[in-house]
């Protein structure tokens, strides 16, 4: 069995250390090859069982029957352990262990220090090669692809230092507690499985660039995770072939996002904050049930929009849904003004239906906010303004909606029929 971890090796009798400092080491625990016949024959082997030590510059072996004198295990789950040994007489302070692992190899140190004659040890393969496990040093695990349902570590679990995950076509229902403590991670990729619901506590995964849920069976997605370091972290997020309905409004928040896959979904409508993903490349929307694009979508610069296989309404001019524009209340002035001088607030220092009022904040083509108070209309615009390359069934226009904070606003912004961009 193999332990990569950082090891400081001090000498019981000495106060200088043997090692100036915690060093990467591999720990393999083994019986050593010239023995192995004897096993075969007799009991009085048990004794052969060794611990090696490997670091970059040099291997120790130290025996392990009557020679580890003490094992002090109570900081295990952070990853540290001591090892008392008489002769040489050192002791090994082990840190920046996988917990899970520490404990499976002091167990096996435990059941070897002192084994009765009755007691049946456990098995153990043949001692490593200290060039081998050198070499195994130099590279820890950092990527790792499970795609059958056999190979999933339901007892292992997965190596700390991992930062690819791909697990493909292993029926998960959720997502296992134990890639959330992937520090590391990077990209994960859990594309055809079963989930139906994401953890907020994904967002612990502070440095993942790379989300891939595709072929699952989601139908939301968390706001909570909008509203944590994952909106500036992910790159790229596929949630394509899922059961969408809709899109949070705090999805906006994703301002970090180069890449989003929406395609293959039940999307009604796209939140009227999506504007705000101004890191947006590329964008495909097929095959959903869109009845038009939000407003302000040619805020963004994307280089490729995929719209084909949607419900856009065919709308030959600009259509008025709501007409709110008049008199603008106290209420509308205030979150006007609080909106354009970001000023910060939550339900603390507000009551409840004030703050659900200032979340509903629409944004107007002039780009200034709007509560209550505006004119909702929905009209074509030229396709190709919204994308480098734009997908799209025909070459009609787009439907978008749009939000107009005042009579000026809808002079200038609904000529000629079109939505003016
Ligand atoms: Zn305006």
């Amino acid at each position: 069995m193999r332990l990569s971890c950082d090891v400081h090796v001090v000498y019981s009798l000495l106060t200088s250390p043997a090692t100036a400092k915690p060093v990467k080491a591999t720990l393999a625990l083994g019986i050593k090859p010239r023995v192995k016949t004897l096993l075969t024959t007799t009991t009085k082997t048990l004794g052969d069982v060794t611990l090696l030590l490997c670091t970059g510059k040099q291997t120790k072996k130290y025996e392990v029957r009557n020679n580890v004198l003490k094992v002090f295990k109570k900081y295990v789950g952070h990853g540290k352990a001591t090892l008392v040994l008489r002769n040489p007489s050192h002791q090994l302070y082990i840190s920046k262990a996988d917990p899970v692992h520490l404990e499976k190899f002091l167990k096996l140190v435990v059941l070897h220090m002192k084994p009765s004659q009755d007691q049946i040890p456990v098995h153990l393969p043949e001692l490593p090669n200290a060039r081998d496990l050198l070499h195994l040093d130099e590279r820890p695990k950092l990527k790792l692809t499970i795609t059958q349902r056999q190979n999933y570590p339901l007892r292992d679990g997965f190596p700390s230092t991992v930062e690819t995950l791909v697990i493909q076509n292993c029926m998960l229902a959720k997502v296992d507690s134990r890639i959330i403590e992937l520090v590391h991670l990077r990209i994960l990729d859990l594309t055809h499985n079963k989930i139906r619901e994401l953890p907020s506590s994904l967002a612990n995964l502070d440095k993942l660039a790379e989300l891939r849920l595709a072929e699952n069976r989601l139908s939301s997605f968390p706001s909570s995770i909008c509203q944590t370091s994952l909106s500036c972290s992910l790159k790229t997020l596929d949630l394509s072939d899922n059961q969408l309905v809709s899109l949070p409004a705090q999805f906006g928040e994703m301002v970090g996002l180069v890449s989003l896959n929406l395609a293959n979904n039940q999307l009604h409508t796209l939140p009227y904050t999506f504007h705000r993903l101004k890191a947006l490349q590329k964008l495909l929307l097929l095959n959903n049930k869109l009845r038009c694009l939000p407003c302000n979508m040619h805020y963004l610069h994307l280089d490729t929009l995929d719209v084909s296989g949607n419900e856009f309404a065919n709308e030959k001019s600009v259509c008025i849904m709501q007409s709110r524009l008049g008199v603008l209340s106290l209420m509308e002035l205030c979150g006007r003004v609080m909106n354009c001088y970001r000023i910060q607030y939550n339900s603390s220092c507000l009551p409840l239906h004030l703050c659900s009022f200032l979340d509903a904040c629409r944004t107007c083509m002039c780009g200034k906010p709007c509560f209550v108070s505006f004119e909702h209309c929905l009209g074509p615009v030229d396709s190709r303004r919204m994308a480098r390359t734009v997908i799209t069934d025909s070459s009609r226009d787009i439907p978008m909606e749009a939000f107009l904070c005042s009579i000026e606003c809808k002079k200038r912004f609904t000529g000629k029929g079109q939505l003016v961009l």
